[in-house]
């Protein structure tokens, strides 16, 4: 739909000792130096990482997101991070149910759903993933995969304003295969038409839609210029300034920043 705003967000995942912080600041002054970007712009560090990004970030454009949350708000769960936690890290922002979550700890779409809750609750945007395995797509079962997920993943007080949606085809993801634009296209047709149906016609068409997956400078125009793609959730591309900026370009406006 026209009139959203991207939304370029990069997933450090389980990468970044305090040193990396560098690369928030040589992102910042590539931002400063080149033309306006005409999207938003969100790095997601790992949890240590967080209070001090938000130092380095302190009145720059760039936001910031956190990578997990539990549930619940407080209690007794060794090792686990709620998502008032990472709001007062200085996180706006948490991916959840992205598929190593899904793969590694077992997540189910009722927790993912949990945990995007969470993260309203804590008045934060949460960036719920789906997308389908290898095997799930070579038997011709995406579309099917990605409702099912959806549906079970979104939670009922989901809006536009808080909400982000990652297809994210779990084969693609780091792997440096993507799927072809005439598929991102009929995947992403399909979330839009859910979320419309989930979530009425206002709140439905203006959802942001992001696609993840081996995105990087070299495929991110034909990746992101398709409709209905509203950004992308980046990986390995989001560690180095230089490379995430060169996917940040495909959306540089006319005039100076
Ligand atoms: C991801 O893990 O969210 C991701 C998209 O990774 P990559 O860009 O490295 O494929």
């Amino acid at each position: 739909m026209a009139g959203i705003r991207p939304l370029v967000a990069g997933n450090w995942k389980m990468n970044g000792l305090g040193s990396a912080l560098a690369e928030l600041r040589a992102l910042q002054v590539r931002l400063t130096r080149g033309p306006v970007i005409e999207s938003d712009i969100m790095v997601c560090p790992p949890a240590t990482l967080l209070s001090r990004a938000r130092d380095t970030l302190g009145g720059t454009p760039i936001l910031l997101g956190a990578q997990d949350c539990h549930p619940l708000p407080s209690g007794a769960h060794t090792g686990d991070i709620s998502a008032e936690m990472l709001a007062d890290a200085g996180a706006s922002a948490v991916i959840v149910g992205h598929s190593e979550r899904r793969t590694n700890h077992a997540e189910t779409d009722g927790l993912v759903s949990a945990k995007a809750e969470a993260a309203l609750r804590a008045h934060m945007t949460a960036i719920i993933c789906v997308g389908e395995t290898d095997e799930q797509r070579h038997r011709g079962a995406t579309l099917e995969i990605v409702r099912g997920q959806l549906q079970g993943s979104l939670p009922p007080k989901a809006r536009a304003a808080d909400t982000v949606i990652a297809y994210e085809p779990v084969w693609a993801i780091g792997t440096g295969l993507t799927p072809t634009p005439e598929d991102v296209a009929e995947v992403h047709g399909l979330i839009r038409a859910e979320l419309c149906g989930m979530l009425g016609q206002g709140d439905g068409s203006r959802t942001r839609i992001l696609y993840g997956g081996s995105v990087k400078p070299e495929n991110a125009c034909d990746l992101l210029l398709i409709p209905e793609v509203n950004g992308a959730l980046v990986g390995g591309a989001s560690l180095k300034a230089s490379d995430f900026y060169g996917i940040l370009s495909i959306y540089a406006g006319t005039g100076a920043s």
